[in-house]
């Protein structure tokens, strides 16, 4: 197939292309330092890479990419248990870290190669295949790029094996809705070990022949430094905005920041309506949601030239066919609102298989070829898609009603008494399932009432809808993309 990056296969060009903390790259020094990875990692198959927020990282995979190899990033706060699994899972024929990094007992069996990026940067390569750099034209759309493991958030992380084919698609079909040139200039401060902040955040702009800011760290100081100095597109999590929303009434340059930017991206889990309302209210911009998984890289979003309502995660990207399906595998009747079903997609986004696991591979499709992404959702009439949650955790049967968790913690989340919110579904005699909240109090001395809450959630929603159990915590279970674990709330 053709190149992912052609601004590094073309005579790549001194504008830049990475930037870490205080180091950077230009696409000329990225072409010579990710030579340099791809002369020494191809024909490896599949490459651990120790995925801490670093040019080394990135610089890593890319030139897995180059050699046509697959690479296989690790977080590196995982437990050795968990670190184990995906190692025998994935059986990397080598691991790529930046030097000096000390590795955990598990991966000190592989061989190492160390990303020396300092001292790469000046490497003659060429990384169309001369001096033994890569093999990028020999390598086929189907071949992997990346395996991926899953959050973890509804069972232990799969591993999604992606094809090439599946990240040049999804990283067109974003520039297409987004408007992405290679005028942009990206920041963010995602972990690159989820296909959030890699595959967009990182390959993304690279593919572009934009550049990438990366914060290290997020904080709300580095969002305003950057887009007041030249960055045009942010990508968070909803715990970031949730951060960017708390900070903003005492913040007019973080507010300014955000005013100015072209495009402010949320995903990887549902983007609380209060903190969008805010930042609205505060910056005059609305947050765009995108909607997308590891196996299928990115389903839909808001488009940059369409309406960014709250709550909504936008239509299908191009390519991407979408449809709600009932249990029973017929779709859904009315897509009025009222119709809630499970998303299935198909397009050329979507992954090969789960790495090992034939057997979720196969119920993850049916039978002509749609893939069941667990997540239910409504359509407004105009096909905007409204993510409900997911199927096993987010929908609860109770009274005759399937009610969507989600719309219940943003009403939760409007109460000025409430930090965070959960809510779940837990079975009732009478009801089939009863609606428990998990409330978070702003104030941990004076938590709202039970009553208090019922009543608020009712007069927002509807009298069904109230929860009957109210549970206090003094924070939510989250994984490592802040998403809410709902299985490891207690029982
Ligand atoms: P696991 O599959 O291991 O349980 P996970 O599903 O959280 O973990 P990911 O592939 O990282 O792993 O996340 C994909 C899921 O994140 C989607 O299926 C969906 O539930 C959720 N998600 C992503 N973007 C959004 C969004 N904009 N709004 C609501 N939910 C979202
Ligand atoms: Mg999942």
């Amino acid at each position: 197939m053709t190149s992912l990056f052609p601004a590094l296969s073309d005579d790549p060009s001194s504008r830049p292309a990475l930037r870490f903390g205080e180091r950077s790259l230009s696409y000329a020094e990225l072409a010579a330092a990710a030579g340099v990875v791809a002369g020494r990692v191809r024909g490896a198959g599949r490459v651990a890479v120790w995925a801490a927020p670093s040019l080394e990282t990135a610089v890593g995979v890319v030139g897995v990419l180059l050699a046509g190899a697959a690479a296989v990033p690790l977080n590196p706060k995982s437990g050795e248990k968990e670190l184990g699994h995906i190692l025998s899972d994935s059986a990397p024929a080598l691991v790529l870290a930046a030097p000096g990094v000390e590795l955990p007992a598990p991966l000190r069996a592989l061989r190492r190669i160390d990303v020396d990026v300092d001292a790469d940067v000046d490497a003659d390569v060429d990384v169309r295949g001369g001096s033994g750099a890569a093999a990028g034209e020999a390598v086929g759309a189907e071949d992997p790029a990346l395996v991926v493991y899953t959050s973890g958030t509804t069972g232990p992380p799969k591993g999604a094996v992606i094809p090439r084919r599946a990240i040049a698609a999804t990283l067109d079909a974003l520039a297409d809705a987004w408007q992405w040139t290679e005028e942009d200039v990206l920041v963010h401060g995602l972990p690159l070990f989820h296909v959030h902040g890699l595959v967009l955040g990182v390959l993304g702009p690279l593919r572009r022949g934009g550049s990438v800011r990366h914060l290290g760290r997020f904080d709300t100081q580095g969002v305003t430094r950057e887009l007041s100095g030249g960055a045009t597109m942010l990508f968070g999590v909803p715990t970031m905005y949730h951060r960017i929303a708390e900070a903003l009434p005492a913040d007019p340059e973080l507010a300014k920041a955000l005013a100015g930017a072209r495009l402010l991206v949320s995903g990887s889990a549902a983007l609380p309506v209060h903190d969008h309302e805010r930042i609205a209210a505060a910056t005059g911009r609305r947050v765009v949601e995108r909607y997308g998984m590891t196996e299928t890289l990115m389903n839909t979003s808001v488009r940059a030239d369409g309406e960014a309502r709250a709550g909504t995660v936008g239509v299908p990207l191009p390519g991407v066919e979408l449809r709600l399906v009932e249990d029973d595998g017929a779709p859904v009747r009315a897509d009025d609102g009222e119709g809630v079903g499970e998303i299935q997609v198909r397009g050329p986004n979507l992954f090969t298989e789960y790495l090992n696991r034939p057997d979720a591979t196969a119920a993850a499709f049916t039978a002509d070829g749609w893939f069941r992404t667990g997540d239910v959702a409504v359509r407004d009439p105009d096909g905007y898609v409204r993510i409900v949650g997911r199927k096993a955790t987010d929908l609860i049967k109770s009274g005759g009603y399937k009610i969507g968790a989600g719309e219940i913690e943003n009403a939760l989340l409007e109460h000025p008494g409430v930090r965070e919110a959960a809510v779940t579904g837990e079975p009732d005699a009478d009801l089939g399932e009863r609606i428990v909240a998990w409330v978070v109090p702003a104030d941990p001395r004076k938590p709202p009432q039970e009553g208090e809450l019922a009543d608020h959630v009712a007069r927002r929603l509807a009298p069904h809808k109230r929860p009957r159990v109210v549970r206090y915590l003094d924070a939510l279970p989250r994984n490592d993309m802040g998403k809410i674990m709902k299985r490891a709330l207690p029982s």
